[in-house]
């Protein structure tokens, strides 16, 4: 399990990823609003495998006006290793719930 700094430090990997890979429109579909903001890391487990089977980990990334969430796998990211890797594989455990655990998107879209 990660402590908060590295759940922090994560989050801002992340931030920093959209920042350079979220090129188009950043307008939420729901609200029109643009301003998100990068939650810690959840899993989940694929259909018809066991509890402690595979999973998919992910950085939600909520619309800070309706909460419309979008989903990026941490893995494509580079953020998380695969869990062939053994000395990674304890950062794809789910993390505490936490309020206020969030980091923004603070780069401004192209024009
Ligand atoms: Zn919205």
């Amino acid at each position: 399990m990660l402590n908060d700094e590295a759940r922090r430090a994560q989050r801002e990997q992340a931030g920093l990823w959209l920042s350079e890979h979220w090129t188009q429109n950043r307008e939420c579909p729901l609200c029109g609003t643009d301003a998100w903001t990068v939650g810690d890391i959840v899993v989940v487990p694929l259909v018809h495998s066991p509890l402690d089977g595979p999973t998919y980990p992910f950085f939600p990334v909520f619309c800070d006006s309706c909460g419309h969430t979008r989903l990026f796998n941490a893995l494509t990211m580079g953020i998380l290793k695969g869990s062939e890797d053994e000395e990674e594989e304890e950062e794809v455990t789910i993390p505490e719930p936490r309020a206020g655990a969030e980091a923004s998107i603070d780069a401004e879209p192209p024009k």
